[in-house]
């Protein structure tokens, strides 16, 4: 009899009781079971229109890549069954991510005539948790945290009855029988109806912890000053912008302007954080200080629609709640020990992996990823090319791990900063857990940065000794061109990094490079023209030293020293900056792209103080927006030993000109970003036409810029060349770990 195997995303998805049900519709005996890495059907015959009525009929969270067709000596069955789960090991993962509550279960939930009615861990074969509720394959109730929760009567039938929704969906439960809410104050439990209580509470403005799918938000109105003053307050976060979470796609109409690609990701049922364009002031100017942007989502646990059923207002500040640098608290015992909230609404299902939201933004019209996590991990992303297995661990901030097997990269859930203890026990854990999901057993290579102070390079380096592997350091912005090449599967052309600090091949700190690659072969092209950063880390901190260290390659001291004075510095600090810089003492040569941009928010006055990364040149973009950049300014080349750079002094020179000569500041700032875009562009092109290339890939962390990726987008198409960029993965540090992984593979 016919044994068929088929290979994608079949578990989890509902897709055993839809081959049941279509096999009874075509009269056919045999059985279906689950392999871990795909599942099997034996027929008792052989029946082409099956298998056409399986690809075309599929759920649709189900993905269907490869179906095979042997033959198998079997006994005959006398009907169709669903058989128990075979414990054979995995290869190529085939788990959904967690999704959205589906439509036909937020309808029960809704509707009090139905017995799930009001119940927020209503789910279906169709939706709801996976990965974070999974420790092992295959995905069977038993290797899931709901394995405590002991099915009622009802929930069983549904369960075991081939005709239900609910047959065999794992994480399936009723008020009877499942995971229930509790709401404390502090930490003392109340008697009430806990998520009717908890929407009253906010409300009245006070600040909640409330426990989800992949981890605990801590929640506030996000129309009240004053909670999102004082949660701000309790997480010691200054002015890092905070996303809202809307009732509907109507309500976030009023809150920002949505795109016909930004709706459709809105509305995905991965439900990700987007940043989109702010309209109106209807919230707290505290949400997103000086930004014109807005992180928006919509609902997508049960809890969530019920919160809003019982609020009149539409948004709701949702943020991780985690200490700084810390991961997000999942368990009960550390959101209370945390104490941020006022209120903790929180419930007793076993976070197993946890998973922060996912953020995007559609850049010049491309989907960008920001972080990669929540309803796209652990999904893989395909690439073009075979190789051996690798592992790598990428950077120090916004770290993911990623396993490439065969054709597949697998990237973990976010991780965050590797400096804190927690957050590395936390990679190592996610490290663990995604080789098993992903078959990766035989890996040959593990690849980490060439920074050597880096966490995850001591532990890529020990883990290498102790498992006997090949060791493998990736320069910084190799790894992020390589990140889409491997995506896009393009084997040679120019790549472009525009970025905030990597560790170059002496130490140096690039941040602005040009290279050319064939394979894993990267020749250095090309490069921002070195800087004085003064004062190293207090530079970065202090934007307006940059602005001093790129001054002073243009101006005399004694210039740069009354310039400085007149943008407001103390005349203290620009003495002991001068003496600094002349005795070259905590002074590094460095050519960022992003402290440039930081040079020109601070010469600006726009951001004099970064927060949180990123800051002054998302705020720079944010002041210049919508602002024609018409200002001449010069793009000058030279050459620095044997690479051509691009001088961005003589630029932040001109911007100091026309601020002194009374020039619009957002006009300054519109055609400055714009000309340092320009001059990159314009120096890969020339590269492009020296290696005989037409492919130019662009990555890191300034690939978020709208005005930068458009500008050298547009140069590109006028010159015939293509541009990519990455769209599954992200292109700042979140991603880096796919191009180390693609190149460690190359270079093994
Ligand atoms: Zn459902
Ligand atoms: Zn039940």
């Amino acid at each position: 009899m016919p044994r068929i195997v088929i290979k994608g995303v079949v578990q989890g998805v509902g897709f055993r009781p839809f081959v049941y049900r279509l096999a009874k519709r075509f009269d056919l005996r045999g059985y279906i079971r689950n392999l871990g890495d795909s599942v099997e059907v034996h027929i008792h015959i052989e029946s082409p229109e099956f298998i056409a009525a399986m690809k075309k009929e599929k759920p649709h969270l189900a993905e269907i890549e490869s179906i095979e067709i042997t033959r198998s000596e079997e006994k005959e069955y006398s009907e169709f069954s669903i058989l128990e789960s075979s414990s054979c090991k995995a290869s190529g993962s085939s788990l959904p991510p967690d999704l959205a509550i589906c439509d036909t279960c937020l309808k029960e939930i809704l509707d009090f005539r139905d017995r799930r009615y009001l119940y927020p861990f209503t789910v279906c074969t169709d939706c709801g948790p996976r990965f974070s509720i999974i420790e092992a394959l295959p995905y069977d109730r038993e290797n899931t945290s709901m394995k405590s929760f002991k099915l009622c009567r009802h929930c069983l039938d549904e369960y075991t009855s081939p005709e239900s929704r609910r047959f065999k969906a794992e994480p399936t439960a009723c008020g009877e029988c499942g995971p229930s809410y509790e709401l404390y104050r502090g930490s003392d439990k109340l008697n009430e109806n806990p998520i009717r209580k908890a929407a009253e509470l906010l409300k009245e403005g006070w600040i909640l912890a409330i426990k989800g799918v992949g981890g605990t938000h801590l929640v506030c109105l996000a129309t009240s000053s004053r909670a999102v003053k004082e949660m701000r307050r309790r997480l010691g976060r200054e002015k890092k912008p905070f996303a809202v979470m809307v009732r509907d796609i109507k309500a976030a109409r009023k809150l920002v302007f949505i795109g016909k690609k930004e709706e459709t990701l809105l509305e995905s049922r991965e439900r990700p954080i987007l940043l989109l364009k702010k309209r109106g002031n209807k919230i707290s100017e505290l949400v997103a200080p000086q930004l014109h942007t807005l992180g928006v989502m919509l609902p997508y646990a049960g809890v969530h629609y019920l919160l809003f059923s019982y609020l009149n207002s539409t948004a709701l500040v949702m943020t991780s709640c985690n200490a700084p640098g810390e991961p997000m608290a999942s368990e009960r015992k550390d959101v209370l020990k945390l104490g941020f909230h006022d209120y903790a609404l929180l419930h007793n299902r076993r976070i197993v992996n946890r998973i922060d939201d996912s953020i995007l933004r559609v850049v010049a019209g491309r989907k960008a990823f920001i972080r990669r996590s929540r309803g796209y991990v652990p999904g893989a992303v395909s690439l073009k090319r075979s190789g051996p297995d690798v592992l790598s661990l990428g950077a120090e901030e916004n770290v993911t791990a990623c396993f490439l097997v065969g054709k597949k990269a697998y990237l973990t859930q976010y991780i965050g900063k590797t400096t804190s203890p927690s957050n590395l026990e936390f990679l190592e854990e996610s490290v663990k857990r995604m080789k098993a999901l992903s078959g990766a057993d035989e890996i040959e290579a593990i690849a980490c940065d060439l920074h050597p102070g880096f966490q995850t390079t001591q532990l890529a380096e020990a883990l290498a000794e102790e498992q006997g592997l090949e060791f493998l350091k990736i320069q910084h912005h190799e790894a992020h061109i390589a990140g889409v090449a491997a995506e896009k599967g393009i084997e040679e052309g120019i790549g472009i990094a525009l970025d905030g600090f990597g560790y170059g091949y002496s130490g140096e700190a690039w941040g602005g490079e040009i290279f050319f690659f064939s394979g894993s072969d990267f020749n250095r092209a090309g490069s921002m023209k070195s800087f004085p950063l003064i004062g190293g880390d207090s530079a970065v901190r202090n934007p307006l030293r940059i602005t001093a260290g790129l001054l002073l390659g243009e101006l005399e001291e004694e210039e740069v020293n009354k310039a400085l004075i007149a943008l407001g510095m103390e005349r203290f600090e620009v003495e002991i900056l001068i003496k600094q810089w002349n005795k070259n003492f905590n002074v590094f040569q460095c050519s960022s792209f992003a402290r440039v941009l930081d040079a020109v928010s601070a010469l600006l006055g726009v951001c004099r103080e970064r927060t949180y990364e990123g800051e002054p040149a998302m705020k720079l973009e944010s002041f210049a927006h919508g602002v024609m950049p018409e200002l001449d300014m010069p793009v000058r080349f030279e050459r620095e030993g044997k690479i051509e750079v691009f001088d961005s002094a003589k630029l932040l020179k001109a911007c100091l000109d026309y601020l002194n000569s009374g020039e619009s500041r957002e006009k300054i700032a519109a055609s400055a970003q714009k000309a340092l875009a320009t001059g990159m562009a314009g120096l890969a092109a020339v590269k492009a036409q020296d290696y005989g290339v037409k492919d130019i890939v662009l990555s890191g962390g300034v690939a978020y810029n709208e005005v930068v990726v458009g500008e050298i987008e547009n140069i590109f198409n006028q010159q015939g060349l293509r541009l990519s960029l990455n769209e599954n993965v992200a292109r700042g540090d979140n991603g880096l770990s796919l191009g180390q992984s693609y190149l460690a593979r190359l270079r093994i």
